[in-house]
């Protein structure tokens, strides 16, 4: 089996677009549909085929293209079987911890509750290849729209879990102003510190700073590292929960 090649582009404000594209067979899917034009011109920058459509939420900015890919390519459009009434043109719905075959490529699709109920995470573990939507983002993680931060939670402590090397994707292109708010929490932390100078190098050359991944975001990002002691001291709950540290951190997130 080869290996599926992965092409991200920029589209709408900030969103990210993600094409794979597994050569042998010549099937390639849309990592959500964020952008029709900007999705059809990254086709044609590969010279690639639309099959499929893997949705990760319900959101407009992750969804609204869905139609018309269906009309121009034909394409499938796979979801979560428990969110199919918010996913516009669903053809295959999938149960969260069950898998879709994207040609012989295994894609599990891991419940991730928290921004959205719905929200998952699609997981190729055979290509170390993650895409988490908008609950995990690099140095950061989504606003809990739906879910409780018990949920948010669970399901960044489920990501955490998956080996270091798996390469990350996500939806949003929001590193440097979370790298600005990681500062403010976790600001002794040297691996942190040099990335978040990175950041802005990239940044300022207009460049992505996606992917990451999973071994990068456990050394630096304050909301998988509620444990660390010295973000406790910082705020003042050395003796606090795990969830009720994580809570503090997103709530102060949500007003910086
Ligand atoms: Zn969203």
């Amino acid at each position: 089996m080869c290996a599926l090649e992965v092409y991200q582009f920029n589209c709408r404000t900030d969103n990210f677009g993600v094409l794979i594209h597994d050569p042998e067979i010549g099937i390639t899917a849309s990592i959500d549909a964020p952008d029709e034009g900007a999705i059809n011109q990254a086709l044609a920058d590969k010279g690639w085929t639309l099959s499929h459509v893997l949705l990760t939420h319900h959101h407009y900015d992750h969804v609204e293209a869905n139609e018309a890919l269906k009309q121009k390519w034909g394409a499938i459009i796979v979801g979560n079987e428990a969110d199919s009434e918010r996913l516009p043109g669903l053809d295959i719905a999938v149960q969260c911890g069950n898998y879709f075959d994207f040609g012989l490529h295994k894609c599990q699709f891991i419940d991730t509750p928290g921004h959205t109920i719905g929200h998952v995470a699609l997981h190729f573990a055979g290509q170390n290849l993650l895409f988490t939507g908008d609950t995990l983002f690099a140095l950061g993680c989504g606003r809990m729209f739906e879910g409780s931060p018990e949920q948010m939670w669970t399901s960044l402590s489920t990501l955490a879990g998956l080996p270091d090397e798996t390469v990350v994707y996500c939806g949003h292109e929001y590193t440097l102003a979370n790298a600005a708010f990681a500062l403010t929490i976790d600001p002794e932390n040297a691996g942190l510190v040099e990335r978040a100078a990175h950041i802005k190098a990239l940044r300022a050359e207009k460049l992505a700073t996606l992917p990451t991944s999973i071994g990068l975001e456990k050394a630096t990002n304050p909301f998988l590292r509620v444990s660390d002691e010295k973000i406790r001291q910082l705020l003042n709950m050395e003796n606090a929960s795990d969830v009720d540290v994580f809570a503090e951190i997103r709530r102060r997130k949500d007003t910086f």
